[in-house]
């Protein structure tokens, strides 16, 4: 009666629990699923997983969508050598190497408004000179010592190849092109601009070696929560984690200065929900996401958390990602195409303002799109693209509807002589800034983080008592020294700390 159907306890079933546990982890994502499972496989059961969202997964959404699935947070295994979720999940054969996603860029055109297509060779020329700088940054020598932006960087190397070339492509496509650029590669930090990205902080990320782009062939990333339990291949190995997780468990403040006393036993660390329950541990691991902090820290923790680990919350970059689906009910496009990229002039947003008033009225975001592209999905009906920066912020204010029909007229301003283009069936999206459990989209270096010698080293820190020993431990993806961003990060962070826990214990 207390469980619910997916096995997930619910809150009244909650209320017959008792509520002190040696171990309470904040935060039911990659990195307290990770942390719980490891846990359990060393035979310590003795915890609790206090989730504040009505699901388990965090930035892992798997969702159904136009008779399949769409990931609003993560879809890419990214690399194969040293990531952990490849080493799971490629012996059981769940991965897919989509040869499709590999030719991405060559099956892509570029469009103007008015359905002009850019020219194949200069478009070409110019994705090989970007990318050729963009795959070079962490074997240059130079950016170890560059104290400028990403984007300063990257304009001046590409400037320099410019104009070395005997024959330029035309300066507006150029210009068109780089704001495309600056789009696309803003999905690696989700920062509102690459001159905020610190150039020398590219170096921290650690690439796994192999397919950067590796997707799962069926049930999407969600099953990685399976690989972590051992619920697949085997349900009857299953390690239970899913029982110890309450849902809708919004954690409001975390008491830990009672663990400052002296006295034996030592008085538990106490943990306030926004309902008012109250739980009691021995240890918190804390694995909010860096914007969750951001955004709460100062009334989270009572004390304040510690200057050095503040200013790391402050100052490392957390940005702000988002993903649009449109379905149709038939492909209008040619296939084999990957998608279009559009080219914005300054003179399309205007004209777009003045048709379409009702998209701006609470400000712009269409200018945030990159393009169209095709999801892989058999048959393939849907166009997605994703939205970086204040775009994705703002884009967050309007409704599914607003937001499906401005993508529509977007489109056919850009594809509308070339195409009748039909409105689309269905619709979704994320929302990772206003939904307050999450704050953004995932961690990045930026320029204050290099003037601030913030380091993910310094978020991962446990808070000691004065015994020396650790009360309350942070995990997640912005702790990982050069995981940052992804899963593999956030489940080798959890890990990380249910060993220290483990350690502690002993
Ligand atoms: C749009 C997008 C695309 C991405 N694409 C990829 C990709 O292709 N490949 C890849 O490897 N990674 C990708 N990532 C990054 C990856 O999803 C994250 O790095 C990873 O899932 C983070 O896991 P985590 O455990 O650190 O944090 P989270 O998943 O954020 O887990 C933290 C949990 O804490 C909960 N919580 C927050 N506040 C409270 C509170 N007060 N009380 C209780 N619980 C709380 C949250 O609800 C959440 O469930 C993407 C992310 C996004 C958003």
């Amino acid at each position: 009666m207390h469980l619910k159907k997916n096995g997930v306890f619910s809150r009244s079933a909650s209320a017959q629990r008792r509520n002190h546990s040696r171990v309470l982890i904040i935060g039911a994502g990659a990195s307290g699923y990770a942390a719980a499972s490891r846990l359990m496989e060393n035979g310590f059961y003795d915890l609790t997983v206090l989730e504040a969202e009505p699901r388990i997964g965090g930035r892992v959404n798997t969702v159904r969508f136009a008779e399949n699935i769409v990931e609003l947070g993560a879809e890419w295994v990214h690399g194969e050598v040293g990531n952990v979720v490849y080493e799971m999940a490629e012996p059981l054969e769940l991965l897919g190497h989509n040869a499709a996603k590999r030719d991405f860029n060559s099956h892509m055109d570029f469009v103007w408004s008015g359905g002009a297509l850019a020219e194949r060779a200069e478009i070409e020329l110019l994705l090989n000179t970007s990318q050729a700088i963009r795959d070079a940054v962490d074997v240059d020598p130079a950016l170890a010592s560059y104290t400028g932006s990403y984007g300063e960087f990257f304009l001046d190397k590409f400037n320099q190849k410019l104009m070395a070339l005997e024959r330029r492509p035309p300066a507006e496509l150029v210009d068109r092109f780089l704001g495309w650029f600056e789009k696309a590669t803003g999905f690696y930090d989700g920062s509102d601009t690459w001159f905020n990205t610190s150039g020398r902080g590219l170096l921290h990320y650690r690439e796994c070696e192999g397919d950067l782009a590796i997707t799962w062939k069926r049930g999407g990333y969600r099953t990685v929560f399976d690989l972590l339990t051992k619920r697949f291949p085997n349900p009857s190995q299953e390690l239970p984690v899913r029982r110890r997780v309450l849902l809708n468990s919004e954690v409001a403040v975390i008491r830990w200065a009672e663990r400052e006393a002296t006295s034996r036993p030592k008085p538990p660390i106490v943990v306030e929900l926004s309902n008012g329950a109250r739980y009691t541990a021995d240890l918190v691991l804390v694995t909010v996401s860096l914007g969750v902090l951001k955004h709460s820290a100062d009334t989270l923790f009572d004390p304040p958390l510690p200057q050095r680990k503040m200013n790391a919350v402050r100052n490392l970059g957390f940005g702000q990602v988002n993903k649009l689906f449109m379905y149709f009910s038939d492909p209008w496009w040619p296939s084999g195409l990957s998608g279009y990229s559009v080219l914005v002039t300054e003179d399309d947003l205007e004209a777009f303002k003045r048709k379409y008033p009702q998209y701006g009225s609470m400000g712009h975001w269409v200018h945030g799109l990159s393009g169209f592209y095709i999801d892989q999905h058999k048959p393939s009906v849907v166009l997605f693209d994703w939205i970086v920066g204040e775009p994705a912020r703002v884009m967050e204010r309007y409704s599914d509807y607003q937001i499906m029909m401005g993508c529509k007229d977007w489109l056919d301003m850009f594809l509308g002589q070339n195409f009748t283009i039909p409105t689309p069936i269905g619709f979704t999206r994320s929302m990772w800034w206003t939904n307050k459990h999450f704050k953004g989209s995932y961690s990045y270096r930026s320029l204050d983080s290099d003037r601030a010698d913030a380091w993910a080293a310094h978020l991962a820190e446990p808070i000691l008592d004065r015994d020396g020993e650790p009360a309350v431990l942070f995990a997640g993806e912005a702790t990982h020294d050069y995981y940052y961003s992804t899963v593999h990060g956030a489940i080798e962070s959890g890990w990380r700390e249910a060993d220290r826990i483990l350690g502690s214990l002993k």
